[in-house]
């Protein structure tokens, strides 16, 4: 069907931060997949953990146990707030089923009224029929009307409006700490501060996805790690199964208790190949070091960025973001230095607010940063030349 404007291009084969195109020609990969693999591509601990899997078992259903699927949430919960895990196979289903768990929470606590969930402008949670309700942006939720009632949306980083819109039938807040889609806009610690005490005085569930920014992304293994609290509620996806689909619901036993037998499932979710890979994805992002080559890249690439900045104000604006998770704001159409980059062999996503995202794998050094940052100077003077 006729859903993605895609490039005109296609891939061999992927190795490390690099891929590697029919002819022969090799990118510099800054898009990650949008921020899925994490690890880069064909990184040998996770080919080695899905072949071995793929000659065991690759399905058997949730109608029985699934240790690796144990194994993967425990380790989740011992790397988290969360007390439990649901698995999933994509980012939209971790959140509807936060969505869900929030409403049956109240509901069987004796509140049925209480379902509404605030939300940010500019957010992205998905394109299932809630999600993009969530999400609230005219441009994914135009033909699909009605839209799933019980989202009140707010301005993203704005606690006084986000208190403002609570009333007697809200039950959660579900905030990106760091908006990906929407423009790679950081809320920062004491907006999620904030949020947290937000949630508290009004006994609401704070939600949180870290789909695109979680899994090490900003330099700790979740965004929220940063402010030092912890949400209720927590999606992850993208970069869990580093290119393999998954996706996670991390919640407290306060906010998952209702989520009893035959009350939500799925019939993919935490399939033994899936566990396998994520398994392996969290040993490598747990090994020492792991995240510190995280923040000495981010630092590095972030301080190179802020100088090209300055070195091409007709092309760009500012750098913003966190970690490896940073946008270039466009002083021209961010289409053109998305085409421009891509010709001069680096890969980039675009994202709302005329930006640029560069999403590199977690497993950069220093060579690919002065190789990206190259072929952006280029690709700049090009665009004004
Ligand atoms: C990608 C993304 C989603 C949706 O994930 P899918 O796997 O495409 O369903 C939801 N929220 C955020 C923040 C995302 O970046």
């Amino acid at each position: 069907m006729p859903t993605y404007a895609s490039a005109d291009l296609a891939f061999e084969r992927g190795e490390g931060a690099y891929l590697f195109a029919a002819d022969g020609r090799r990118y510099l990969d800054f898009a990650s997949g949008i921020a899925v693999t994490g690890l880069g591509h064909s990184h040998p601990r996770l080919v080695a953990a899905l072949n071995e899997q793929a000659g065991k078992l690759w399905h058997c259903s949730n109608l029985f146990r699934i240790p690796e699927q144990e194994r993967l949430a425990a380790r989740l919960v011992a790397l988290s707030f969360a007390d439990s895990v649901f698995m999933c196979n994509s980012g939209a289903e971790a959140v509807e089923c936060g969505i869900k768990m929030a409403r049956k929470h109240f509901h069987e606590a004796g509140a049925p009224e209480r379902y509404r969930i605030i939300t940010c402008a500019n957010a992205f949670h998905g394109r299932t029929l809630a999600t993009i309700a969530a999400g609230g942006q005219e441009k994914h939720l135009k033909g699909f009307s009605p839209a799933l009632e019980g989202f009140d949306q707010v301005p993203f980083g704005n606690l006084n409006e986000t208190r403002a819109a609570i009333g007697d039938e809200t039950a959660a807040i579900l905030v990106e700490p760091v908006q990906g889609e929407g423009g790679i806009r950081d809320g920062g610690a004491d907006y999620l501060r904030g949020l947290r005490e937000t949630a508290d005085e009004y006994g609401l569930l704070l939600f949180f996805d870290e789909i695109q920014c979680g899994m090490g992304r900003t330099g700790k293994l979740f965004a929220h790690n940063w402010a030092g609290i912890a949400p209720d509620i927590m999606a992850i996806a993208k970069a869990l199964g580093g290119g393999f689909p998954i996706g996670a619901c991390l919640a407290t036993e306060k906010a998952a208790s209702e989520l009893t037998a035959g009350s939500h499932g799925s019939t993919f979710g935490g399939n033994p190949l899936a566990m396998a890979v994520a398994n392996a994805v969290l040993d490598v992002m747990t090994a020492d070091g792991f995240l510190d080559n995280v923040n000495r890249q981010a630092e590095n690439l972030r301080a190179r960025l802020e100088a090209l900045v300055a070195s091409h104000p007709k092309v760009l604006v500012e750098v913003r973001g966190a970690g490896l998770m940073l946008g270039l704001v466009c002083a021209v159409p961010n289409a053109d230095l998305y085409r421009e980059l891509r010709e001069n062999g680096l890969l980039t996503v675009r994202a709302e607010d005329n930006v640029v995202r560069l999403l590199p794998p977690l497993i950069i050094d220093e060579s690919h940063i002065g190789e990206a940052v190259d072929i952006l100077d280029r690709s700049c003077a090009g665009l004004v030349s």
